[in-house]
């Protein structure tokens, strides 16, 4: 590992810094601390902290000695100078002479102590920073130094890789127990340039943001060289037989790891997915020690709130097919979860009982022979899991190469996972309606489809936005966040459709709910119009919805977890137009389509319902039409949108919402919701 310092760079941010009048060494400490958290080797996902001591003035004008230190759960990566919140160092070192600290005490004491009152929470290891005497301190859980101490060995092995430079901290639960035995350490030994603590990662210091910086970087060297001249070549043996599809592995294994919620009737709980794979990890889940390894605990204390203690391991689909795959799956995962609960159970009792339990649902999935799942509550926390997990895999790889993995204890795992701080890393527990299910729309690019991809994801789904134009699917998953996937699809193309499902099952690991919404006007008095018109017709607006409910519901059966199919079945089924025969008919018969599936699928919990809506701003009601129409009928552009009952316009978003409603209503099958704002006409009968 080389150091990323760069003078011109680390000049021109304290230029900058000093514009907008900054301190030149907190504009240093945020530029080292972005040079740690851009390397995964060093920092994972809101792990590590660094801090610098320094002097500012409070809101009284006095000048204080400050400590400023990594707000919790910052991403050092992009760090700004708000998520360093200074706090007054004297009061925070006095704490010293206590024996012990309650977090809730803790947390009151350093924030009564922040210069500005807004600040963000301070890192839960900020007492280890304030008890350090250095003005710059590094912390990180560097793979490749976890790979030297996460061992039986460990301390033998840290003098042999880093000397008397780096003094050795026994393991401690991070916190207020771990900083004072930090330091009781760092006085004891003197003199060393950093500290490695048991089982968790490394701290460095120094007088300038580069020492502390540039001394991290050369013990993690120094673990790799270590590990690069002790680790075996590694042999992989070719997998004899191609593994099935990820899309048809993911909607199982996402299947077996959803539990029902006993909270509401039909309603589950469920993880997104996100799949790697690689040389490394299928030659670990290739291994013989693969049983023991899988067993042996996280790197560093603080993954167990993202990966849990252990994954859940899983054979390969074998020569008997899916449905053997999916049986096994379904049995282990529920292996998993009644061990996580007997574990929840045992640790509880011993902390006496005041611990909630978190869902007992594993948040890695290993396949041999296929590859690894991230698990998560959203993309974006099963995109975590998984780089988790990579590390984790490479470092067990290179802790195996010079000794014997070994992590923390299951009773020590149980304490981090259930530490209200580290909790507090994951944010409020309150989540949105749809939080855990993929939903697929259609015609996405267009405006009821793109209402409805961001009324989805407001309500915490995670959407696939479908569209002929895949450019202008793009546009819209940009607005609504970086996880929402777009994806060209034709549903006139059987194929086509296929393809789209079958991304959408690799990418999320399956899909939940369907707003099938793509359609096209045709017209033409019925018993003139070209045959051709209405076959072009129905391939849009009829197969094109029983392609699409068709391949979503092939991957809800695979999970296991019921579904929700929604169809814009439009007024025009309900209430025929003059001469849009081509247009309603098949529309009349997407409404047929829509019972049947609910018919037919209500058994296995997959619900089929439909919007009728009327008169919507869209692709297939343009700004000229609309003034054609008005004009026909001789009145104003605005009274013909709201020439209905209520006399309001109707738009994409009360689309959206009626989808919305049908996609939360559990106990609701084959329905129609009408937003037209009254049609009697067109009223269900
Ligand atoms: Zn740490």
């Amino acid at each position: 590992m080389i150091s990323g310092w760069v003078d011109r760079d680390a000049e021109a941010i304290a230029a900058d810094g000093a514009k907008a009048g900054l301190d030149p060494d907190l504009s240093l400490r945020i530029y080292t601390t972005r040079l740690l958290g851009r390397d995964p080797k060093l920092v994972l996902h809101g792990g590590g902290n660094t801090s610098l001591k320094t002097k500012m003035r409070d809101a009284l004008g006095a000048e204080v000695e400050v400590l400023r230190v990594k707000a919790s759960g910052a991403d050092m990566a992009a760090i700004e100078p708000a998520s360093f919140p200074a706090l007054r160092l004297e009061p925070m070192r006095q704490l010293r002479a206590r024996d012990a600290i309650g977090d809730e005490e803790l947390v009151a004491i350093e924030r009564a102590n922040l210069i500005d009152p807004r600040s963000p929470n301070p890192s839960v290891e900020v007492m280890l920073h304030a008890f350090l005497p250095h003005k710059f301190v590094d912390h990180s859980h560097a793979t490749a130094v976890l790979s030297v101490i996460d061992q039986p060995r460990g301390e033998q092995l840290c003098a042999e890789v880093f000397g008397d430079r780096m003094a050795f901290v026994p393991y401690l639960l991070p916190g207020f127990g771990l900083a004072k035995k930090a330091i009781e350490v760092f006085e004891r030994v003197g003199s060393c340039e950093g500290l490695i603590l048991s089982k968790h990662g490394l701290v460095t210091f120094g007088e300038t943001a580069r020492e502390a910086y540039e001394r991290m970087i050369a013990f993690v060297s120094r673990a790799e060289d270590f590990i690069a001249r002790k680790r075996k070549s590694v042999t992989a043996t070719p997998t004899q037989t191609r593994p099935p599809p990820i899309a048809e592995i993911a909607p199982i294994v996402r299947g077996a790891c959803s539990e029902k919620d006993d909270s509401t009737e039909g309603a589950w709980r469920r993880l997104l997915l996100e799949f790697r794979s690689g040389e490394t990890i299928l030659d670990f889940l290739d291994g013989k020690t693969l049983p023991r390894l899988s067993d042996a605990g996280v790197i560093t204390p603080d993954h167990t709130i993202r990966t849990k203690n252990w994954p859940l391991v899983l054979s390969a689909p074998g020569p008997a097919g899916m449905a053997e795959f999916a049986a096994s799956a379904r049995e282990k995962a529920h292996e998993f979860t009644k061990r996580y609960r007997d574990y929840f159970t045992r640790h509880n009792k011993r902390v006496g009982g005041t611990k909630r339990p978190l869902d007992p649902l594993p948040r890695v999935v290993l396949v041999r022979g296929v590859g690894l799942f991230g698990l998560g509550r959203s993309k974006q926390d099963a995109d975590i899991a998984a780089d988790i997990a990579e590390a984790w895999i490479e470092c067990l790889r290179d802790a195996e190469a010079v000794g014997r993995f070994e992590s923390i204890s299951e009773a020590d795992m149980f304490d981090c996972e259930y530490w209200p701080l580290e909790q507090a890393k994951l944010g409020a527990r309150k989540e949105p309606p749809l939080r855990g299910q993929v939903a697929a729309i259609t015609g996405a690019g267009g405006a009821i489809g793109a209402a409805t991809a961001k009324c989805f994801a407001a309500a915490g789904a995670e959407v696939a936005l479908l569209d002929l134009d895949r450019a202008a699917a793009r546009d819209q998953a940009n607005a609504i966040s970086g996880q929402a996937l777009a994806l060209a699809c034709d549903v006139t193309d059987a194929g086509s459709v296929a393809a789209a499902f079958e991304k959408i099952a690799e990418y999320f690991g399956g899909v939940d709910i369907v707003v099938s919404n793509a359609g096209a006007a045709w017209q033409g008095r019925i018993g003139e119009v070209d045959e051709d018109i209405l076959q072009q017709s129905f391939e849009l607006n009829f197969y094109g919805h029983q392609r699409v409910a068709q391949a979503a519901v092939r991957i809800m059966r695979a999970q296991g977890t019921g579904g929700c199919l929604l169809f814009n079945i439009s007024k025009q089924a309900v209430n025929p137009g003059p001469n849009f025969g081509p247009y309603g008919i098949p529309k009349a018969a997407a409404l047929a389509l829509m019972r049947q599936y609910a018919l037919d699928y209500g058994a296995d919990g997959i619900r089929a319902n439909a919007v009728n809506a009327d008169r919507i701003r869209s692709g297939l009601l343009t700004p000229d039409m609309i003034a054609a129409r008005a004009k026909a009928r001789g009145i104003s552009q605005q009274d013909y949108m709201s020439g209905n009952l209520l006399g309001r316009e109707v738009t994409a978003d009360d689309v959206a919402q009626a989808f919305l409603h049908q996609a939360l209503a559990l106990k609701t099958t084959a329905d129609v919701t009408t937003v037209d704002g009254g049609n009697i006409a067109a009223a269900m009968r």
